[in-house]
């Protein structure tokens, strides 16, 4: 059988003329024009050489057409690598550089900037509009395409996770790998081809891309796909959908909408939130509110989906539920690797069929993070509750989650410290009431110098893509460290608790 997801995509469409797409401004795109579509960009890609195993890197706007390139690129047998729309020429270059793509796919605008950093690969636009885009060329070629034959170990995307070291990982995800996890979470949350899903998510992260599309693909469901999120628009939509799927940002904001109420809500069957954590007080209220249960989800970008609450059965607020069917999930002490008792904190580890192969041409770090039994080390840390439910009490590796975005501290500390007049900076995150965290930056000033807030994050703004960037810049005269010279971020959070809640 062939492995290939999008293989298995067309396979799951029933009705051809079913209507699987629908955009903010109308547009309706059945399953036969997502098949003949993605037909046409295959055509496309190899009318520009692409081969199987090539890398396609891929920086654009949300739209159905990158959708279809997705699809291209699974038919073809190449690698899907999306990169989000942020990121500023320097960071596109180092995943260029080291992803070594045949080809790059960006928006008309940034075609030049593209270009001049790509280092000789060809750079192509996706929008109509421009001569040589490749939605032009894709109108121009036959739908008919021979979908890739291909292994369940064969990839289908590399998506870039920020390293705690400032150096981004290209997780390496295999067809297996995406079609299993579908499957898993169709089966967990009880999708059909009667769903209608509200996405609002980003396509270039696992939430938007495998999460949201493939689950509606493979239901053979549809979607209504907004450009990003806009709680007005989310709130006109309810009452044509049954689902939506938001990181808890969304949630947020959406309280905050006066039409909230039961009857705004009463068509839909289940929001799911994840990829950051969702306030127990967050999912109370929406409860309160709407009379639905969140039903919150954990997973990440080299894993796909570990954990949800389960569809029938308690919805634990403040816990991300239980594995999901062929996932194994296990806490080990940090030190020593020792699998822990019910109850006790520890590193979360995963295995099963949607674990990555490895980060790309990184086999050291490929081997430090998957141990010889193929449990993942995830670096997050949490517990397994006497019922079997989940929670993460905290991130080994610092992370910072703002608004659904990750950042590492260390990438972003690095930067300031390259800015003339920094002697050293903490990033941390804090408790901020929209976006979860704010990026927080703790600055030491040379001697001196006369820097200031406004001119630290003038002097980030070329260098980060904007979530990256801190909110607040503090001043001290010295960075609190323990005697190990380690600077106590702890410390530095809880002095700076209330920094946004003012
Ligand atoms: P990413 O690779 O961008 O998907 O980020 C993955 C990280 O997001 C995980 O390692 C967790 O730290 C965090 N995360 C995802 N879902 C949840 C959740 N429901 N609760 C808490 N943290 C989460």
């Amino acid at each position: 059988m062939n492995a290939n997801l999008f293989q298995r995509l067309s396979d799951a469409v029933a009705d051809t003329a079913k209507i699987a797409i629908e955009t903010s401004d109308g547009r309706r795109c059945s399953y036969d024009d997502i098949i003949l579509g993605a037909g046409r960009y295959a055509n496309a890609l190899l009318a520009r050489g692409v081969s199987p195993g090539d890398r396609v890197a891929v920086q654009v706007e949300k739209s159905v057409a990158a959708l279809l390139l997705y699809l291209a690129c699974l038919r073809t047998g190449a690698v899907f690598l999306p990169l989000n729309t942020a990121y500023t020429s320097a960071e596109v270059e180092y995943f260029i550089g080291d992803a070594e793509p045949s080809l790059v796919v960006c928006d008309p605008a940034r075609r030049d900037a593209v270009a001049g950093i790509s280092g000789g690969v060809p750079v192509e636009t996706l929008d109509a509009a421009g001569a040589g885009s490749l939605a032009d060329l894709a109108g121009e070629q036959s739908h008919a395409f021979p979908t890739a034959v291909v292994e369940t170990d064969d990839l289908a995307a590399i998506l870039y996770t920020s390293g705690t070291t400032g150096r981004s990982k290209g997780a390496m995800l295999t067809h297996g790998n995406l079609v299993s996890n579908a499957l898993a979470l169709i089966d967990t949350w009880q999708f059909t081809a009667d769903d209608v899903l509200i996405h609002a998510l980003p396509i270039y992260h696992t939430h938007g891309l495998f999460v949201a599309s493939n689950v509606t693909f493979l239901a053979d469901a549809s979607m209504l796909f907004c450009p990003k999120f806009n709680a007005d628009e989310v709130m006109r939509l309810l009452p044509r959908a049954t689902a939506l799927m938001g990181v808890p940002t969304f949630y947020t904001r959406l309280l905050k909408h006066p039409d909230l109420t039961r009857e705004a809500t009463a068509h839909m069957r289940v929001f799911i939130s994840g990829s950051a954590p969702l306030l127990a007080e967050t999912h109370r209220e929406w409860e309160e509110k709407t009379g639905h249960a969140i039903l919150e989800r954990y997973g990440m970008t080299e894993t796909g989906m570990n954990t949800s609450n389960p569809y029938e059965g308690e919805r634990v607020a403040g816990t991300v539920g239980l594995p999901l069917p062929e996932v194994e999930l296990r806490v080990t002490d940090p030190e020593s690797g020792a699998e822990l008792e019910p109850g006790e904190v520890g590193m979360i580890e995963v295995r099963g069929p949607n674990v990555f192969k490895g980060y790309w041409r990184m086999p050291e770090k490929t081997e430090a993070e998957i141990r010889p039994d193929g449990f993942f080390i995830t670096g997050d840390l949490g517990k397994i509750d006497e019922r079997g439910y989940v929670h993460i009490v905290g991130r080994g590796k610092d992370l910072i989650i703002t608004g659904g975005f990750n950042v590492y501290p260390k990438e972003v500390e690095t930067e300031i410290d390259s800015v003339p007049g920094i002697v050293e900076s903490a990033v941390i995150g804090v408790p901020h009431p929209d976006l979860g965290e704010g990026v927080t930056a703790i600055v030491v000033r040379a001697e001196g110098a006369s820097l200031d807030e406004a001119g630290v994050i003038a002097a980030l703004e070329p260098r980060l893509a904007r979530f990256k960037l801190p909110k607040r810049v503090i001043f001290l005269d010295d960075l609190p460290r323990n005697t190990m010279g380690k600077v106590q971020k702890k410390v530095l959070r809880e002095e700076n608790a209330g920094l946004y809640s003012g």
